[in-house]
Formats: C-alpha cells, structure tokens, sequence
C-alpha cells in the first residue's frame, strides 16, 4: 500500500515573495529634540529626564538591550546614592525615587547601612525590567543594536549620528546629544579630544552570579580576600581579593573576584571578554574548594557583560581633580554630588580605597561635563573629565544618574545655543534636588 502524502492545510500560509536589497538604498532618519547615546544608568536617566521635560527624545544603544552595566554587567549594588555615616541621606533625586520605590515595594531592591558607605543592593533583573517600562511609559523612542560609526559635526555643533544596526544603517538628527556611552564614543566619533589613563589600564571585572549557596556557613567578609592571598596563585588567580554580594534569603550572591583589562581595540576587547570568562571560573573554584559549606554546591547561574570601569573619557572645559574631590570644593557651577571613595583599579591583584569620612561630600562641575569643541554635546556618566582618582569617586551609579539629568537640562536651557554659555544659576536650580535635599532612605 502506497504511503499517503502529506498534505499541508489551507490554514498555513505557504506564499514567499523574492527580496533583494535595493543598490543605494537610503539609510532610515529619525530626527529628535535630545538625542541619548547609551542607556547605562546615565543615560536612562538623561532620557527620562528629558521625556518629563516634554522633549522628543531618542535613547540609543549598541547592545539590543537597555540598562548598560548596571543591568548588564551585573554591578548589583548602587553605589554613591547616599551619604556616609549613621544618618545617611539621598543624594540623587529625578528618577531615582520612583525607582528605589518601585523596586523596594517588590523586595528587588534593600538598603543597606555600614559603618562607611551606605548602598542600595538590587536585583539587576528587576532593574532591567524597570527601566524598559519606564522608557516605553515616557513615550521614549528607542533604538537598540545601533553602533555609532560616524559624527557629522559643522560649526562646532553635532548635526547628524551615522549608526549601524543588523537591520540597516540609520541617521540621527537632533538638537542636542548626551553622550552617555561610557567610553565617550560619540566624543570620539566626533573628533574631539579625549583623555586615556595614561598609567596603564584601568582595570575591569567579570561578575557572575552564583546561585545555590548556604547563606547560614557564609565567610566573613574579610576571610576570602585573606584566604585568596594565601593560596590565589594555586587556583591562577590574577586578583587576589574580592567580594561576595549576598542577596538575602535567596542563597544567591554577585560575586565581584577578577581584574580584567578593557581595551578599546576591537580583537583585544573580545579575546579579553573571554578571559575575563575563564577568570570567573577559577574564582569560583577557589570559593567552592576553600569554603566549600558555603559554596560547596553553588554554581554559576549567569555571567555578565564584560563589566568596564574607565576607558577613554571627554576633555572638558575643566576637570575635575582628586584635590576637589578630597577637598569637597563647591564648584559655582556644581550639578551632583556624591561621598563614595577614591576607588582606583590600576593594579591586577588589588584595588586601592580611600574612604571620606560621615560628613564629606564632594560635588561635580558642569564644566567637566562639556566637551570643550561641542556646543551641542554633553557627556554623562563615567566619561566625563576628571583625573583618573577623582573619576573613581564619581563613575559610580548615584552620581552617574544626577549627571545625566544635569546634561539634558543644560541642553534644554542651551536650545539652539551652546552649552557653553548658558546660565549657571539657572541650572544649578533645575537640579537644585540633587545638590540640596536630604531625604532619609526608605526601608
Ligand atoms: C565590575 C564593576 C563593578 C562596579 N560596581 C559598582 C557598584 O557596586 N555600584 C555602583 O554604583 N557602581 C559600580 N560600578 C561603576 C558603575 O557600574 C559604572 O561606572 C556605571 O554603571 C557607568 O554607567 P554609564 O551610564 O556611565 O555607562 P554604562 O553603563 O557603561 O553604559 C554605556 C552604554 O553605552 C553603550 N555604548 C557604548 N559605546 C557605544 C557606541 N559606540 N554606540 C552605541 N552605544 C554605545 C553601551 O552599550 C552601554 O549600554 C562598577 C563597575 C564595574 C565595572
């Protein structure tokens, strides 16, 4: 007996139609008010900042993800969003409180007191999700997977962003453009001069997050760092210290245990990822041999994007110096603020700390915000000008998010001006919160 052939139903549709990629075919436009290269903590904060401002925005990144490192590179912890010592008060004000609400209403987010600094620990899944409602809900266009290629500046004035994406290429215009890409890449593209740490690398970390761990049989905080000195060459270990970020009654913890390099060279920047990967592993191998009631069973339940500290950042108009920073000099035109250490990774078994003391506060001029050759560019976030101590001190997420308010209303008062001679009275009042208020933290 013959088999029956199958047939397929009318239901399935069965039709192709035959494409072909037209030659010269126009790159897609989209023309904006503020237009947000990056979407770290910075930048989302720049481009809520500017959607409340009842601006056009456009949020770009190169990842097809929103949430930059703080969601992507696992970082867990906010840090430099409150001050020091035993009465600690908020520093960042726009987004941040329907954030730490949000967040802390469904236990993805707790603050936590120490005797130093005093920190919020998320969960970076919750954050994420966060911030992509938050984006869509201010009606904030969005492009991601887009990788700047090319910056048309005239007259000192950024006019178009030529972008690759793996639908197609795309050009950008807009008024005004917060640069917010970490590595100041939209600075970079646009030929103006930027500043590397001249002393070697800074330093970067690999984070994973190790699920399955006995919270009861956790190692002291000081124990695993002492333990990794003693016996971290055995396991190939390049940093011999590191912490173990527990997130309460959920027997799972960011482990922060490796110093990678994050070079700006392509080939380099990927074989260094991997690396970085390799690296995660023998840590976590050491903690499950060393300390094997606490993590005897744990295992790695995912890895974050390669997590960069500071790379290639902006000139501006001035910078911002470890003296300012140890001095809490009160620049006339200061836009955020934070107390968080001097945190220098500069070397790969170790990392510098320098504590201020439950009263120091130290703040960030505009000036260090404004590429010196742009009228129409502000940078945000860990690529703004400061010396290689005082970046440390201020890259952190507390401050990068005031930084990114700060930008968009400097570009808001600038208009079709420049950025360069706006008022600032008149900005130190618009984020007047952020250098001012002291609410005392939830929870
Ligand atoms: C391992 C590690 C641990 C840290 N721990 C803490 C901590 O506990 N608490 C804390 O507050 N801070 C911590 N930090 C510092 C802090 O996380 C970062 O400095 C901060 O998140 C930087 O935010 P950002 O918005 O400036 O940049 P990023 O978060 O780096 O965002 C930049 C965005 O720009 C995009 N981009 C870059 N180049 C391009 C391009 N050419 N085209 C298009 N898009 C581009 C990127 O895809 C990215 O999404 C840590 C950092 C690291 C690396």
């Amino acid at each position: 007996m013959d088999t029956p052939v199958p047939t397929v139903t009318t239901k399935v549709s069965t039709a192709t139609r035959s494409v072909r990629r037209a030659p010269n075919a126009p790159p897609s436009r989209h023309r904006a008010d503020i237009c947000v290269v990056g979407s770290g903590a910075a930048g989302i904060s720049a481009a809520l900042e500017a959607a409340r401002l009842g601006r056009d925005v456009l949020l770009v990144d190169g990842q097809p993800v929103l949430g930059g490192q703080a969601v992507n590179s696992i970082v867990g912890t906010f840090c430099g969003l409150f001050s020091n010592g035993s009465e600690p008060y908020q520093l960042t004000y726009g987004m941040v409180g329907d954030m730490l609400r949000d967040l802390g209403e469904t236990g993805a987010a707790y603050f936590r007191r120490s005797p130093h600094n005093n920190i919020v620990i998320y969960d970076e899944v919750a954050l994420g999700r966060w911030m992509e409602n938050a984006v869509r809900e201010a009606g904030i266009t969005v492009l991601l997977g887009a990788v700047l290629r090319e910056v048309v500046v005239e007259n000192r004035r950024v006019t178009l962003l030529k972008l690759a994406t793996r639908y197609g290429d795309v050009e950008v215009e807009a008024q005004g453009f917060v640069d917010a890409t970490g590595d100041a890449a939209l600075a970079w593209q646009a030929g103006f001069e930027c500043q590397e740490p001249a002393d070697g690398p800074v330093y970067g970390t690999q984070m994973v997050v190790l699920e399955n761990i006995d919270e009861a049989h956790l190692p002291s905080r000081e124990a695993i760092p002492a333990r990794m000195r003693e016996v971290g060459e055995k396991y190939g270990l390049l940093r011999r210290e590191g912490l173990a970020f527990v997130i309460p009654g959920r027997g799972i913890a960011a482990m922060n245990m490796t110093h990678v390099e994050t070079p700006l060279e392509p080939f380099a920047a990927s074989a260094k990822a991997l690396e970085g990967r390799d690296q995660a592993d023998r840590a976590v191998r050491f903690a499950q041999t060393e300390f094997p009631e606490a993590f005897g069973k744990s295992r790695i339940r995912s890895y974050g994007f390669p997590g960069i500290r500071q790379t290639r950042w902006i000139k501006g108009r001035q910078q911002l110096t470890s003296q300012d920073v140890v001095a809490g000099t009160r620049f006339p035109d200061a836009i955020a603020r934070t107390a968080w250490p001097i945190e220098l990774h500069n070397s790969g078994d170790e990392h510098v700390w320098q504590p201020f003391g439950p009263d120091h506060m130290h703040y960030i001029p505009f000036g260090s915000l404004t590429p010196a050759e742009g009228d129409n560019v502000v940078a945000a976030g860990r690529c703004i000008d400061a010396d290689n101590a005082a970046l440390s001190s201020v890259r952190v997420m507390g401050p990068c998010m005031a930084m990114g308010q700060a930008a968009v209303h400097a570009l808001d008062l600038a208009g079709s001006g420049s950025v360069h001679q706006i008022d600032p009275a008149a900005l130190r009042e618009r984020v007047r919160d952020n250098l001012e208020r002291r609410d005392r933290p939830y929870g």
